[in-house]
């Protein structure tokens, strides 16, 4: 792949979050602009690798997706993590009562002054919702996460956001 090869700037982020949040779906919806149900993996770890072009330049994005059954590989991960981006499931509570608990793993797992992102998936499911956004946003400002977000990898809704959201800031930190 040529626009591989040409890349310049290669960053890694890591996904993480409690269990179905959409994690996996989200990565998926990023890679390839489709939603596709939970495939089983042999491994646990979901990988993908995309080139954005983020103002002209070649960005070569890798993600990797973080399952809590297979802690010892995901925290291996975060060493190397430029970027996370912490999701939780806008119709579950309790997915969002975790976020913090998911910063202190960054922060006890991965290098210094990695950049965060939060996003509150499935904001499809409106009717179900249970966390206000302008909780997430003020939650996201006190904390130090350079943006809050609602996504949904099943209608394609502000993945692509995410993703540019946090590989432009992390160009310009370099
Ligand atoms: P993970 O454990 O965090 O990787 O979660 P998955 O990606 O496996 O998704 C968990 C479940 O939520 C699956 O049944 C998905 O089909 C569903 N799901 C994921 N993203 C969305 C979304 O944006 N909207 C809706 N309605 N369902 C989603």
């Amino acid at each position: 792949d040529v626009l591989e090869e040409d890349a310049l700037w290669r960053f890694q982020i890591i996904l993480i979050g409690d269990s179905d949040v959409g994690k996996t779906c989200v990565v998926q919806n990023f890679k390839s602009g489709i939603f596709s149900e939970k495939q089983q993996n042999t491994i646990g770890v979901d990988f993908s690798v995309r080139t954005m072009d983020i103002e002209g330049k070649k960005v070569k994005v890798s993600t990797v997706c973080g399952q809590e059954r297979f802690r010892t590989i995901t925290q291996s991960y975060y060493r190397s993590a430029h970027g996370a981006i912490i999701a939780y499931d806008i119709t579950r509570r309790p997915t969002f009562d975790s976020v913090a608990h998911w910063i202190k793993e960054v922060e006890l797992y991965g290098a210094n002054n990695v950049l965060l992102v939060l996003i509150g998936n499935k904001c499809d499911l409106e009717q179900e919702r249970q966390v206000p956004f302008e909780e997430a946003c003020i939650f996201a400002k006190e904390t130090g996460i350079l943006a809050a977000l609602e996504t949904s990898a099943k209608v394609s809704q502000n993945v692509e956001e995410a993703f540019t959201m946090m590989a432009r800031e992390l160009l310009a930190r370099n």
